[in-house]
């Protein structure tokens, strides 16, 4: 028996006659193809010996088994998905989704030779920061601006420019680790800069700071506890007291924030969310520096905004060499400070503080219909609308969270249902809440429920 069925499996060249194969070897290199055969032919070969597989598969299962191995492995491993997760900058999901606007403007430039160092008034060599440096300046009142590769690293530059050697007072409750093994003890100490800590972990005082500065501290830095949040008996010298500090002493106040909007945040209905309005930051440091890509919306990026001697420094620092921002950035990242120039367009064009604003009603009226149509493309399953709470993410506004609206999905395991929608095309990120499986309307773009139907489908397809 085993040995007929080992008689019966098709020689190669056989299998490559068959149509969806003969088309796939006109669209995929014919290498690639025969490889997968092989691969499979072997599989089936091992199945019978070991006895797994009993009987073959059809031809036409084996020709469809290649194209999907084929199609999986031509597929490139960095690609699009879906995020139905409701946590808006989602740091393992890219963070901040740049919109198809800007995408081909970053296309444009992409795809061929630019002006990226080249004035083309003057027919001369000119700056990759001049594309940005302007808009920066004139959005948030800076004296001078520079960017790097994200923020990490103008953390780095910061320090390593303008605290090298130096005592530099941090208070106790910010020695923050923001992820990835950013640690600012760890980050400081590669940097030059001499650690002075002052205050308590939960209460730090402008006079600690002062009596640091007393016995010689000459840099005041200042970090925004991104990711937890400190409540009961606390107390923080605020941006105002210290910038007045750092003046009578002449140390200059730098100022990490992590995630800055460059809106004001009660525009996107996010109340006492703390110092995170670059300008109002700009005006009482001397250095702020924060992420192009959480709450300002952009690609990833470290800003450096401030006074004009102190920028000029770092750009001259050999590091920042190192630390270089790339092109497809900068072209991003001018297309978005363009939409801040006017606050109305920036609202509505820039995906995470569109995103960030959607109001409950909104999306749970969005999600009604969208339940209406995926129970129409799998009636297997049963969605229904539901309030769900989102997340700005990405270590930006801990504790903040975001009333929102999700379809739930149920008729199926959660757990099975979120991996088959993981491993689908375009994978599907959800979020599995008591027991369901919950799409939150935030992250969804129309395009997104468009393509949630047809992973509806083709999942009741399988089945
Ligand atoms: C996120 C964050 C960083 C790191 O920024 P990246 O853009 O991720 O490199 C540094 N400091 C603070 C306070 C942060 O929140």
């Amino acid at each position: 028996m085993k040995q007929d069925e080992l008689r019966k499996i098709p020689k190669m060249d056989q299998l490559l006659e068959r149509p969806a194969l003969r088309a796939l070897c006109m669209e995929s290199p014919r290498g690639g193809v025969r490889e997968a055969v092989r691969l499979y032919l072997d599989e089936l070969r091992l199945g019978l010996c070991s006895g797994t597989l009993e009987q073959l598969p059809s031809a036409e299962e084996m020709e469809a088994a290649i194209c999907t191995a084929v199609h999986a492995a031509c597929r490139y491993h960095l690609r699009p998905l879906i995020n139905a997760t409701g946590v808006v900058l989602h740091t393992n999901l890219g963070r901040a989704p740049l919109g198809d606007e800007i995408a081909r403007h970053v296309s444009d430039v992409a795809a061929g030779y630019s002006n990226l160092e080249y004035r083309l008034e003057q027919g001369e060599r000119g700056s990759r920061y001049a594309h940005v440096e302007e808009l920066l300046c004139g959005l948030t009142g800076a004296e001078a601006a520079l960017v790097v590769n994200n923020n990490a690293a103008a953390v780095f530059l910061m320090l390593n420019t303008l605290a090298k050697g130096k005592a530099a007072a941090v208070s106790r409750g910010e020695l923050v680790e923001i992820g990835g093994s950013f640690r600012i003890p760890e980050i400081m100490a590669q940097s030059g800069a001499a650690l002075v800590e002052v205050g308590t972990t939960n209460k730090t005082r402008v006079s600690d700071y002062a009596a640091a500065l007393e016995q010689g501290a000459e840099v005041l830095l200042k970090v925004h506890a991104s990711n937890f949040k400190l409540t009961g008996f606390t107390e923080e010298a605020s941006v105002a007291r210290l910038s007045a500090l750092a003046q009578t002493y002449g140390a200059p106040l730098l100022y990490d924030l992590g995630s800055g909007f460059l809106i004001r945040p009660e525009s996107v209905g996010l109340h006492d969310v703390g110092s995170i309005y670059v300008p109002d930051a700009v005006k009482q440091c001397d250095v702020v520096c924060f992420s192009g890509d959480k709450l300002a919306g952009g690609a990833q990026a470290g800003i450096l905004l401030g006074k004009r001697e102190l920028i000029e420094r770092m750009k001259t620092n050999p590091l920042n060499r190192v630390l270089r921002i790339d092109k497809l950035t900068l072209a991003a990242l001018e297309a978005v400070l363009r939409w801040y120039q006017d606050g109305k367009q920036a609202l509505e064009k820039i995906p995470t503080l569109r995103m960030l604003r959607a109001g409950q009603d909104t999306l749970l009226e969005r999600a009604r219909a969208l339940a209406a149509r995926l129970a129409d493309c799998a009636p297997a399953l049963c969605f229904s609308a539901e309030p769900c709470l989102d997340e700005p993410g990405g270590g930006s506004l801990p504790a903040v969270t975001l009333p929102g609206g999700a379809v739930a999905v149920t008729g199926a395991s959660p757990a099975d249902l979120a991996a088959r929608l993981r491993t689908g095309e375009p994978p599907v990120i959800g979020r599995i809440h008591r027991n369901r499986l919950l799409l939150s309307m935030r992250t969804l773009t129309a395009d997104d429920e468009a393509a949630l139907c047809s992973v509806f489908a083709a999942l009741e397809g399988s089945r």
